[in-house]
């Protein structure tokens, strides 16, 4: 997972908005973390080396570089929101409930699902959100629990 900082630039100039000392702390903050970050430990984290931060920017800052797809949306440990990067346009996070570490999963076969929501429901479904949690190989391995190499190791 990769916050490209020069890919956020030119989107954000796309929309006439500049990534701002303030803005690209916070995304820094969410780069650097291993797990899922809440809002405030965006704050907390990105004020290190942007005294200056305000919350009210964490949150919108937030919010902006999900509207851009840089961000995932996930339901952090504590169920409040989080955040994590994004590298597909389309894609899920699978947390492990242990370390709360987040890896990104995009090859979701959903059609069956929705194919049985429609029949039940009648709706069109036009979009999807999947979480998946369990544990990660590093903490199956620490409880003696050794698992399968995952597929193509990212
Ligand atoms: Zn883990
Ligand atoms: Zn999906």
């Amino acid at each position: 997972m990769a916050l490209d900082a020069d890919q956020i630039t030119v989107t954000f100039a796309a929309r006439g908005l500049r990534l701002t000392r303030q803005r690209r702390a916070v995304l820094d903050a969410v780069a650097e973390a291993s797990a899922s970050v809440s809002p405030v430990q965006v704050f907390d984290a990105a004020r290190e080396h942007c005294p200056e931060l305000g919350l009210t920017t964490v949150y919108r800052t937030l919010e902006l570089l999900s509207e851009i797809g840089a961000l995932r949306r996930v339901h952090g440990p504590d169920h409040c929101e989080a955040f994590v990067p994004a590298s597909a346009a389309h894609g899920h996070t699978v947390v492990c409930s242990r370390c709360g570490q987040v890896v990104e999963f995009t090859d979701c076969d959903m059609q069956a699902v929705v194919d049985a929501a429609v029949r039940q429901t009648g709706y069109r479904i036009t979009e999807h959100f999947l979480q998946l949690s369990g544990e990660c190989p590093a903490c199956g391995e620490r409880a003696g629990r050794p698992q399968r190499p995952a597929g193509d190791g990212a």
